[in-house]
Parts: C-alpha cells; structure tokens; sequence
C-alpha cells in the first residue's frame, strides 16, 4: 500500500512568487486524487510529473477562489489533450453551476464525463470506497459552506492462519465466517477465536485534510490518531480575532487541535504572505505539538501502514 501527497499550492488567498495558493496531488497506490485546485495548479502538476489524466477524483473543500479557480482552466486541459476517461468531482453543491458557467462562458466545450458528488448528501458515508480504503468528508467552519476530507485505508478482512485450517480442518464456512471478524461455536462446544486462528489485522493509514476552518469538532472527530493532518493555519495568535472573523485557524490552534486529536505528523498549510518569516508559524505551533511541519511546494509525505509518516522534498 503506497499513499503520497505532494504538495501542489500552500499559499493563502492569491498567488506569490513563494507558494501557490491551495492544491495537493495524491498518489493512493496508482489512483490519482487532486485536492483542492488553486489557481495555476497546472504549473505544478507539470512541475511535480503529476500525470494529469490519470486524476480520476477531485475534492474541493469550498468554493473560495484560492480553491477554485485552477479548476476551469485544468479541465480545459484535459480536454485538449484528449482525455475520454470519466472524472469525479467532490465538493459543495454550487461546485457543479461553478464548473459549468465558467465552461459555458469560456465555450470551452469538454469531451469527457464528469460526475458530480454533493458532499451535503454523504452524512459519513464516504464520498468514495474501494477495497479497504475510502474518501470521506466532513463539514467545517468557514465563512461559507466548507468541508474537509480524510482518506484512510483501513484493513478489516482477517487473513486465516495455514496451521489453523489443517489442525481444525475448519470448513469454508467457518473460514469465511473468521475472515469477516466474526467468532463462532461448534457443536462440539469448541469455539473459533479470531486470535487463535487469524493473523493480526494489517495496520491502517490516515490522512485528513481541514481545508479553511476554524478549529472544531468535526476537524477534531475526523483526525482522531491520524498519521498525518494537514491544517490551515492562517494567522499566528496575536491576531486570533481575525482569525475568528473570517473563519480561519492561528498556528496555535490548530496545533492545539492537533496535539488533541493526537495526530503523528502535523503539517501547517493556508500560509499568509502576511508572515515573510514563517518561521513564526511554525515556532508558535511547536510549542503545543511535537511533530509540526510547515507546508512547502513539493513537499512529498509518504504513509504507509505501521510506519512512521516521512516527508522529502522534490527539486
Ligand atoms: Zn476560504
């Protein structure tokens, strides 16, 4: 199981000759999902050999322009370089009347499937799923309608123990009863234990991305003992009250956050201009969570199942 996200964009509200505004491409064992899609994503993806027409999922958090406004453009692109192969869009309902009048407008006239997902209509169930991993989302507090998404991969199916099947001659039944994590009785009185007769579940893997948001509960509930959150930190905490106003986080918070939800690895993105040394971002989050990183174009942050999260940094 191979999980990567590279960061595309990290920067607030508009583009500077330091960081991009919000974009990160991930690899989930050869599935390609963009999160976010900031203006000028496609520099970026050119950039970090992100393969564009292999993106088949696209979840944005909210419909705020340092979001969005890559979007238009980057299916535009797909378009001209022929892509047939079907996209799905995640995002708050208005996403889809977003993408279509700015289509429309620009008569920029797409070839391929794009199938809408309203992240209103998930209520927890994942947005998206296959084997053992799925893509949820979460609603969080910004000025406007927003969410945030964690992807996890998550075994549950019990390998059965060679030994075990021989000396107890289980029968199929019995076998597929423990690989669903379901004990069970003989007539004999003999009981079938998960732990005597299945391998321990593989480890799992987390990543939960808060989009724009001030710090709460559903952020909070989400990352629980995440291996990774990413979490916007806009404002260091002398100016906590224009945090609060415009319905984003200080460095201190969301480290908070982090420290509470227990999360490994706490990667701070969403970084203000405003801050030319963000040193101080990063120094005001240390204080109140042991593993902190500030985000970085081409950072890279690699998950895999019972391994410490690592991150390297492309050229
Ligand atoms: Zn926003």
């Amino acid at each position: 199981m191979q999980f990567e996200v590279t960061i595309l964009g990290c920067g607030a509200a508009t583009p500077t000759l330091r960081h991009a505004p919000t974009a990160q491409a991930i690899n989930w064992h050869g599935k390609w999902i963009l999160l976010d899609c900031g203006e000028g994503v496609q520099t970026n993806i050119r950039k970090y050999k992100i393969p564009l027409q292999k993106i088949e999922l696209i979840c944005i958090s909210h419909l705020h322009g340092d979001h969005v406004f890559g979007l238009p453009g980057l299916l535009g692109s797909m378009n001209l370089f022929g892509r047939e192969r079907p996209l799905r869009i995640v995002g708050p309902v208005a996403l889809k009347d977003y993408v279509f009048q700015a289509l429309n407008l620009t008569e920029t006239h797409i070839r391929f499937p794009i199938e809408y997902t309203d992240c209103a209509d998930s209520k927890g169930i994942p947005v998206i799923a296959w084997g053992d991993n799925a893509v949820r989302s979460f609603p969080v507090k910004h000025r406007i309608e927003a969410y945030g998404f964690t992807f996890s991969h998550h075994p549950t199916t019990h390998t059965i123990r060679k030994e075990s099947i021989v000396s107890h001659h289980l029968l199929r039944s019995e076998i597929l009863s423990l690989k669903a994590g379901n004990e069970l009785s003989r007539a004999t009185g003999e009981v079938l234990r998960i732990t005597d007769h299945c391998e321990p579940l593989k480890p799992s893997i987390s990543y939960s991305y808060s989009g724009d948001t001030r710090p709460c509960d559903s952020v909070l509930v989400a990352s629980q003992e995440a291996d990774v959150l990413y979490h916007e930190a806009t404002f260091l905490h002398d100016m906590s009250s224009i945090a609060k106003s415009t319905g984003h986080s200080t460095a201190q918070e969301a480290a908070k956050l982090g420290r509470e939800a227990n999360v490994q690895l706490l990667i701070l993105g969403h970084l203000s201009s405003r801050y030319r040394d963000e040193g101080r971002v990063l120094k005001e989050a240390e204080c109140f969570h042991p593993n902190v990183r500030l985000a970085k174009e081409g950072m890279r942050i690699r998950l895999i199942p019972g391994e410490k999260p690592s991150v390297s940094y492309l050229e």
